[in-house]
């Protein structure tokens, strides 16, 4: 008998990449390359020590009430949390206790099976088919919950609302989640539904869209009643997760709508034209409505273009995995850092020929 008997095990998540050089080209993790809004910086400035000195409030009062007005919900139905990641790890907690297992998709967030793992949550992967796309089937049959990012991750396919809606009506007796980290690059959120259906939460993130991924913020919104029930594991848990200036600069990143429609739309500009680009050079892609590109390509495998970017200071991400491995998740970043991707390839294909 060793004390090894008694420890949880888990297979943790692999997150891409963070490489300490500062001169590469970084398509790996879906940040954001544009600075968040310019209130943030100003606010980080005036934020004085003295006010770290006392704990942050732990309902972060201030950050709900922005998100409320934007969203136009009651702050009530918002949840707050340390990064999406946070967010989807408590609702896994609160809302996944049956007996029955939860449904997601087999190719999507590699965190969702770390997470029912973790928490003992049985699960059931369903297969997308052969253009990545969700069976609406798979998920008619009984279960005990379901979480689907839409847009996908790392596909980046974006499911009708209407099919989403036929989803979450058939499974009025369990928690729906829609994880829509990605939503802001031209795909359409669930929101309209929360006061319909109250098995619906939707879970957003400020680390793509609004630029804030080094400071950990995400949300849910949904019914109320699933919002105290997510509040009471959460405090039960750890009730100052949040800290003091992540509040301020985030309310101060909400506040500013004409920023966010200014960098998500030069990311979907850049998304665009890349892809055709890109196309030009033998690459082809799922219809992405996300930041970054899932492209494979005709002749040359996706692992050798992997390692020959990198090695050129170009990291993206690379996954030896079933149904994926011959593909590129490629992180949009601004125009300038594409270019130079897109040089170093043309440049690569030719000479490799
Ligand atoms: N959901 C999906 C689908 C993601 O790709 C990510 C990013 N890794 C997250 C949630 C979590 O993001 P964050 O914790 O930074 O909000």
């Amino acid at each position: 008998m060793s004390w090894e008997n008694n420890v949880r095990k888990v297979e943790p998540y692999v997150a891409g990449e963070q490489p300490k050089q500062k001169d590469i080209i970084k398509l790996n993790t879906n940040e954001c390359p544009y600075p968040p809004a310019p209130g943030v910086a100003k606010k980080a400035k005036e934020m004085m020590c003295e006010s770290l000195r006392l704990y942050p409030d732990m309902n972060a009062e201030k950050l709900v009430n922005a998100l409320a007005e934007y969203y136009k919900v009651k702050p009530a139905q918002i949840f707050v949390g340390v990064g999406s990641d946070d967010v989807l790890a408590m609702a896994f907690m609160t809302f996944f206790n049956g007996k029955e297992p939860i449904l997601f998709p087999d190719i999507t967030y590699s965190f969702y099976d770390v997470w029912a793992e973790l928490h003992r949550i049985p699960y059931k992967v369903c297969p997308l088919d052969e253009e990545f796309k969700i069976r609406k089937e798979d998920y008619f049959v009984p279960n005990g919950g379901i979480v689907i990012p839409n847009p996908n991750a790392p596909t980046g396919v974006f499911e009708s609302v209407e099919v989403m809606e036929e989803i979450i009506r058939a499974n009025r007796d369990v928690v729906v989640i829609i994880d829509e980290a990605y939503v802001d690059f031209g795909g359409e959120s669930v929101l309209p539904l929360i006061d319909k259906y109250d098995n619906l939460l939707v879970v957003q993130t400020f680390s793509k869209s609004r630029a804030m991924a080094g400071i950990r913020i995400g949300f849910a919104i949904g019914n109320e009643k699933l919002i105290s029930y997510l509040q009471d594991v959460k405090f039960s848990f750890n009730s100052y997760t949040m800290n003091l200036p992540t509040i301020e600069m985030g309310t101060e990143a909400v506040t500013d709508d004409t920023y966010f429609k200014e960098i998500t739309g030069k990311i979907i500009a850049t998304r665009e034209r890349v892809k055709d680009e890109m196309a030009n050079l033998g690459f082809s892609f799922t219809d992405s409505k996300a930041n970054f590109l899932f492209a494979t390509h005709e002749r040359v495998p996706a692992q050798e273009i992997f390692q020959a970017l990198k090695e050129n200071g170009i990291y993206v991400r690379y996954w030896n995995k079933p149904r994926i491995n011959n593909r590129l998740r490629i992180t949009i970043g601004t125009d300038e850092q594409m270019d130079k991707m897109l040089a170093f390839l043309k440049n690569y294909l030719k000479e490799r020929n």
